[in-house]
């Protein structure tokens, strides 16, 4: 990933008027950093022909761009590897690899040669022949490392052309980093060990990209704009990423009140250390499961040291595909999903079958789909292509057999949809019997609760499935018609609107008829505000970023469950967000009171 990030320049001198900018706070935390101001670049390409004397010194640049492009990514897979574990750089080598295959280089020097042009338009031409060719091939895998080569492609560009000097994945030193927008598909690229804070112009609370942030812990603001016009390199800045505030060059008087902030927040967060091994139930002793959402594998020990009760979430698709040069084997599935349930054991691993897009697949009908959100995406995508969803399912399976591993499938629209969803499960035993491999027969195989279709039948749903997890970051989009990375809607994108309101009470009343458990994974389940509300509506689970668990943990502690059962019922009573909202804060308010 590279910009033309700049390295910050020197403190300036004079004083310089303090400038604050507000944003929705996604990622709490205080942060006191200079900027880096990230933008997206290309560079412009243009033909520019040679004469016979400089095609040896054009080929010269090219190899010295191809030698620099080789050392980055050398440089970026060592820190990857490192942050991220082995198996997260196999990108990088297939891009190193790329730089030494006949097809790419030997190609643009030919191109140079023979048609006397400069070497970024031979690497150009070069691209768009090979194009041609992964369109033409039918293996999906193959087709789907198309971006791949395309990376690399314009890395090398970018290096011949000497744009390429300040990347992100060369930080040296922690920066609070401002953009336009980091794009989720970014994010496997960037040094997030010198990302200090997170501040962006698009995104609301669930944009991927911010719930990756909060998983990191890194403090974060979305939705702030005019940001990248308003903010210098180097510029000092406060980010509160609770507030949803951004204080550009504060003077000195802010910035003592800040520091004395961040060292209350870093105690408080001491402070509620001691419920890790506490039940979490409510006065009353009414029991709500606390679990974690996690990206990767490697966030089960902080799961478990914040005192979560499970994984109520695995999004089995970021760390299983981003970044990778092919899908995960069976097997490489299986050891991962075997490992986290033994990790967690005795609490159970909920794995959600890989919720890709058909862009993420690699597949063409992404860059067609004018509404990818509604298009081809989770388990319609996976039901069309059954071998890669069979994979993940034998997988899961295998696991079953060792450990507490259960499987949700998002997306899931109506009945029809998700017994076909259980029917690939079948098959699946049924080929694992062939294959005399030992098995979980009682995989339990639930819903992502996130499309209103499938909210609206969620009493012919709750007979068929083994459980409900409610997927609030999709529902509410789809429910209230609102796009959840949208800052300039984000205003719309209420939980507390009531026909949300309604929709879980239904859910939940639904499971609880039919008599399976329900849960909600969305970050819905990790404001504090909304607690009281979720205890009332009587959620047996709450999954939720590792880090919300203590607090979310401690408001529990504090409620009875029949108050709770009230407030939810009132709330329901209510017409408007902005009457809930009043009217959970002043209970919110007394029970802090009380406590
Ligand atoms: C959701 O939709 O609420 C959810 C938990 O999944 P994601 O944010 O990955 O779509
Ligand atoms: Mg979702």
């Amino acid at each position: 990933m590279s910009a033309n990030a700049k390295t910050p320049p020197p403190e300036p001198d004079g004083a310089v008027r303090s400038l604050p900018l507000e944003g929705i706070g996604v990622a709490p935390g205080i942060v006191i950093a200079r900027a880096l101001v990230y933008q997206h670049q290309d560079v412009p390409l243009f033909r520019v022909p040679l004469k016979r004397q400089e095609v040896t010194l054009e080929v010269a640049r090219l190899q010295q761009g191809r030698e620099r492009t080789k050392s980055q990514l050398t440089a970026i897979k060592e820190r990857t590897v490192e942050a991220l574990g082995e198996d997260h750089g196999y990108i990088f080598d297939a891009q190193i690899l790329m730089l030494d295959d006949p097809l790419l280089i030997d190609r643009v020097v030919e191109i140079i040669r023979e048609q006397r042009v400069n070497a970024e338009w031979a690497v150009k031409v070069t691209l768009e022949e090979l194009a041609l060719v992964f369109d033409r091939v039918q293996d999906e895998y193959f087709r789907s490392r198309r971006g791949d080569i395309f990376d690399v492609g314009r890395r090398l560009v970018r290096n011949i052309a000497g744009t390429a000097e300040h990347t992100l994945d060369e930080l040296e030193r922690d920066y609070i980093l401002l953009a336009e927008n980091i794009r989720p598909s970014d994010t496997g690229q960037l040094n997030w060990e010198h990302v200090a804070g997170l501040g962006m112009e698009v995104g609301g609370r669930t944009y991927h990209t911010a719930i990756l942030a909060r998983s990191l812990g890194i403090p974060c603001v979305v939705g702030v704009s005019g940001l990248m016009d308003k903010v210098k390199h180097g510029a000092t800045l406060i980010l509160d990423g609770k507030a949803g505030l951004i204080i550009v060059n504060p003077d000195a008087e802010t910035l003592t009140e800040y520091r004395a902030k961040k060292r209350k927040e870093a105690e408080q967060g001491k402070s509620l250390s001691h419920l890790k091994d506490l039940p979490s139930v409510t006065k009353d002793g009414f029991r709500v499961v606390l679990q974690a959402n996690v990206e990767f594998p490697e966030e089960c020990g902080s799961a478990l040291e914040h005192g979560s009760e499970g994984i109520g979430l695995f999004r089995s698709e970021w760390f299983l595909t981003r970044g990778k040069r092919s899908f995960p084997s069976e097997e490489e599935q299986f050891l991962v999903y075997r490992n986290m349930a033994a990790q967690m054991k005795p609490w159970s691993v909920v794995v959600r079958a890989f919720d890709l897009s058909a862009e993420q697949l690699g597949h063409e009908v992404g860059e067609s789909e004018s509404n990818p959100a509604l298009g081809l995406r989770a388990i319609r995508l996976l039901l069309k292509h059954p071998a890669l969803f069979k994979e993940q399912l034998r997988a899961l399976l295998r696991a079953r057999a060792h450990g507490n591993v259960k499987v949700m499938f998002p997306m899931v629209s109506g009945v029809g949809e998700f017994r076909d969803a259980l029917a690939m499960v079948e098959e699946a035993k049924h080929d694992l019997r062939r294959d005399g491999l030992e098995f979980g027969d009682d995989l339990p195989c639930g819903i992502t609760l996130e499309v209103p279709s499938a909210a609206a039948t969620a009493d012919l749903l709750a007979k068929e499935a083994a459980f409900f997890s409610i997927g609030t970051n999709d529902l509410i989009q789809y429910l209230l018609g609102v796009d959840r990375g949208n800052d300039q809607v984000s205003y719309l994108y209420e939980p507390l609107h009531p026909a949300i309101l309604r929709t879980l009470r239904f859910v939940v009343e639904s499971a609880h008829d039919a008599g399976i458990k329900v849960g909600m994974c969305g970050e819905m389940a990790a404001d504090p505000l909304l607690v009281a509300l979720l205890v009332g509506f009587e959620f047996d689970e709450l999954s939720m970023n590792v880090s919300s668990v203590p607090t979310i943990k401690n408001i529990i502690r504090n409620v009875k469950a029949s108050e709770a059962r009230a407030i939810a019922k009132e709330s329901l009573r209510l017409a408007t967000v902005k009457e809930v909202s009043a009217f959970l804060g002043e209970e919110l308010r007394k029970l802090v009171e009380e406590s």
